[in-house]
């Protein structure tokens, strides 16, 4: 079969022809309709430090993806051939101490797909059928294809109560902008968007921003009248993984304010902790989903009218790989899919 595989210690993914993966008793055989391109696959692609740490040469790479089942493990129950689904990236090991109080996206030995074993940009993919999710028909599989980085949003803003509240989020990407459009789906008051990049503030307002602004241009004390408030923001999702966006957050949140924490910073990132203690902050940070909690909840705002469609930019035949994932570099893109039908 055709697959993306991540051959060479240096920059760059290989398009190669390797063996169907054999499964085992327990798993399903998914045909890959079409996959996302994540910025987990980018770190990939550029072979920076975290990918040199983690990645094992070769592997298949890639999580965000649609497909339809071809064939079960014996053991398999409630899955049929033929079912449309997609699957929960993170496999949980189920006999940790975390696993076993219902805390599965927290497990001590989790094990990810298209990073610790061969992932979905390929023709076929074996899962562990306890992480395959089947989905109503009614949404699209452009939309089921995004539904792990989906996941990340819902987790993230759904982690705190944002009706009638002022959210502040920073970063833009994909991630954010599902964010804005999940806050404001959930009844949200201010929805502000932090980003330096002028194409991403453009897609958080079409994603239901209700108003952006450049980090780099303007202070946040300069967006509160904007927004007609005085005090600060309620409600903090960071998105961006930048330590000065962080601060800049902590600073401009209204006392007791809550703050998920999804962007990946530096290690050894600083921030003054005082002001966090005296204004009674918190601070959580999010992982992944929620098993599986988080993927009912997603489906069902989808269900319900939440419309995520324009964070989708980019569509590519996935013979056109690279255009894909240059896209993907530029930093010009919301979510790109490569089509593998
Ligand atoms: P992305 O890299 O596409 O987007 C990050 C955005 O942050 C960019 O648009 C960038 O311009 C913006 N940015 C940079 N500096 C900024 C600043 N000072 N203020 C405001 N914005 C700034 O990322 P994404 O795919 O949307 O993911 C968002 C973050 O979440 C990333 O850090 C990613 O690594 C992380 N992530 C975490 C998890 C998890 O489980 N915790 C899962 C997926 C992604
Ligand atoms: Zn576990």
């Amino acid at each position: 079969m055709k697959a993306l595989v991540k051959r060479k210690a240096e920059k760059g993914i290989w398009m190669d022809e390797v063996d169907k993966p054999a499964i085992g008793v327990n798993d399903v055989l998914i045909k890959i309709k079409k996959t996302s391109i994540c910025g987990t696959d980018i770190h990939i692609y550029k072979w920076d430090s975290w990918a040199q740490n983690t990645i094992k040469i070769p592997t298949i790479i890639g999580h965000e993806y649609v497909g339809v089942i071809e064939a079960v493990g014996k053991e398999v129950v409630g899955l049929s051939v033929g079912e449309r689904v997609t699957g929960e990236g993170h496999i949980a090991c189920g006999m940790c101490r975390n696993c076993r109080r219902g805390r599965r996206h927290i497990c001590e030995n989790t094990i990810g797909v298209g990073v610790n074993r061969d992932g979905a940009f390929a023709e076929y993919l074996a899962l562990p059928a306890s992480n395959v999710i089947k989905v109503n028909p009614a949404i699209p599989d452009d939309i089921v294809a995004i539904m792990d980085p989906l996941g990340n949003a819902t987790h993230t803003a759904l982690e705190f109560r944002t009706l009638a509240e002022d959210v502040l989020i920073t970063g833009a990407g994909p991630i954010g902008c599902m964010c804005a459009a999940i806050c404001r789906f959930a009844g949200a008051r201010n929805v502000v968007v932090a980003d330096p990049n002028p194409y991403r503030r453009n897609l958080a307002m079409e994603m239901g921003a209700t108003l952006t602004t450049n980090p780099n241009e303007e202070p946040l004390e300069a967006v509160l009248p904007r927004a007609r408030m005085t005090r600060g923001f309620d409600i903090g999702l960071e998105c961006s993984g930048s330590s000065q966006a962080l601060n800049e957050m902590i600073t401009h949140m209204y006392n007791g304010g809550k703050i998920a924490l999804l962007g990946i910073l530096p290690s050894g990132a600083q921030v003054d902790w005082n002001d966090i203690i005296f204004r009674g902050l918190t601070l959580k940070g999010i992982y992944g989903r929620q098993m599986f909690e988080t993927w009912y909840m997603m489906s069902q705002m989808l269900l319900s009218g939440l419309n995520v469609e324009k964070v989708i930019t980019h569509r590519f035949p996935v013979d056109e790989y690279q255009k894909a994932f240059d896209a993907m570099l530029s930093g010009e893109c919301g979510k790109v899919i490569l089509d593998w039908e």
